[in-house]
């Protein structure tokens, strides 16, 4: 029963409900969560941090990966934070009513609009990416009568070992300040001298679908370093330590993720450690998971339509959704698991090739994915789709968004509704 998932009477179930009849009532393509794994990573999350940061922890749920009203009600509910960057998710999440306190803002080009958006809601904390972010903070803060709190974003020189576009730490990337030419302590300095910001602390975030401790602990004890460094030079000590995301998940047998408390286990002692030999308190600390809280907590249910053998080659499935649902395979190469979910019980041994209906050769869920001999009509359904797919989706080839439904304990409810044709040109003009 892995991630919400079970066989009964040869159909898939997940989150206690038969997809093939998820399928039936509300059509494909179809997301489905389950509301149990998703408040289970929320609360194993906040157990561990709260356990081995002695109470002095936060986790942040990072909303990219899935962002909708339902995801920050839950997120609330579970008493943790989120993370943001754009004012569009900021807006979705004060929608939901979401406290403005346990708000993070990130990103490498905020607009001044959204600046403003955030200061004048009173969002806890903007994580500051470049030198002119302060001055424009700073100025806007002003102009509002606010004091802001933030944190700058350093890239600690730390190489992820992930997908080239997924790994952030290392100094060529486009977030962040460079710790390595002194750029990180510059920006400390000129941020901690402005009137109206107030530098509680640091953020890093190396990279995603990482499975390792150690690139977190050497992150955790490379930014204890800074914290001393900058409070030598500056007389200011920061009392805040975020050190992102990144946690990876299984989408295939090849993917081995870590219990999350062996993460907050390590990394924790690391940064005790590196604060004792510092002299330095121990700082508050958060942590940004995205993917882990969702990704395995969703699935993408589709229909089988035309079956393409192209002999000694391969097989073509095709689904009536693809690249417009889930981009992540034309993006990064990004593997799935897929079954056929009316054929639950019966033996994977056709290979195929999944493709999407979009107009590109490259519109493929994946290939060479193991699954019960298709037929026209079945329902398929792809694993772990949860993070950074509706949230990735678009509406290329003039496709309708699925509709996405969480189940809790067998019961169903629509929590995004679908696209109609109607949504389609209610912008145009
Ligand atoms: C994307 C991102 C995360 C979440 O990453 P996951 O791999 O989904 O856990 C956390 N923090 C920041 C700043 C990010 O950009």
């Amino acid at each position: 029963m892995e991630y919400g998932l079970g066989i009964k009477n040869n159909h898939l179930y997940f989150g206690g409900a038969d997809t093939v009849e998820l399928a039936k009532q509300y059509g494909t393509p179809l997301y489905v969560f389950d509301e149990r794994v998703i408040r289970e990573a929320c609360r194993d999350y906040k157990n561990s941090i709260d356990r081995y940061y002695d109470g002095n922890g936060m986790v942040l749920y990072a909303s990219k990966a899935f962002s909708c009203k339902e995801m920050y009600r839950i997120a609330n509910d579970e008493g943790i934070g989120v993370d943001t960057v754009s004012a569009g998710e900021i807006y979705t999440a004060l929608s939901a009513d979401f406290p403005a306190e346990n708000i993070f803002f990130h990103g490498n080009n905020k607009t001044d609009a959204e600046l403003e958006y955030a200061v004048e809601n009173n969002i806890g904390h903007i994580v500051i990416d470049d030198f002119l972010e302060i001055d424009r903070l700073n100025n806007i803060a002003g102009q509002l009568g606010k004091t802001v709190n933030v944190m700058l974003r350093i890239k600690p020189g730390i190489d992820a070992h992930t997908h080239d576009f997924i790994k952030t730490g290392q100094n060529d990337c486009k977030f962040g300040f460079t710790l390595e030419t002194g750029e990180a302590l510059d920006a400390a300095k000129k941020a901690i001298r402005t009137e109206n910001l107030n530098v509680t602390g640091f953020h890093c975030h190396i990279g995603s679908q990482i499975f390792s401790t150690e690139p977190f602990s050497l992150a955790a004890s490379v930014m204890a370093s800074f914290i001393a460094r900058v409070a030598n030079e500056t007389g200011h000590t920061v009392s805040e330590l975020n050190l992102g995301g990144g946690f990876g998940i299984r989408y295939t047998d090849e993917d081995e993720p870590l219990p999350y408390a062996e993460f907050m286990n390590k990394v924790s002692a690391q940064l005790k450690y590196s604060c004792k030999e510092l002299s330095l308190p121990v700082p508050k600390v958060f942590i940004e998971p995205g993917r882990s809280i969702v990704g395995p907590a969703g699935i993408t249910l589709y229909t089988v339509g035309s079956i393409k053998t192209i002999p000694n080659i391969r097989t073509y499935v095709s689904v009536d959704g693809g690249m417009s649902d889930n981009p992540r395979y034309a993006l990064y190469g990004a593997k799935y698991d897929a079954l056929i979910a009316n054929k639950a019980e019966e033996p994977d041994d056709f290979i195929a090739t999944i493709a999407g209906k979009c107009c590109e050769s490259g519109d493929l869920i994946g290939e060479n994915i193991k699954i019960a001999t298709p037929e026209t009509g079945d329902v398929l359904a792809v694993l772990a789709t949860g993070a950074y797919n509706y949230s990735m989706a678009s509406n290329y080839n003039r496709m309708t968004r699925p509709a996405a439904v969480m189940v809790k304990d067998g019961k169903s409810r629509v929590i995004i509704k679908r696209e109609t044709f109607e949504d389609l040109i209610s912008k145009d003009v």
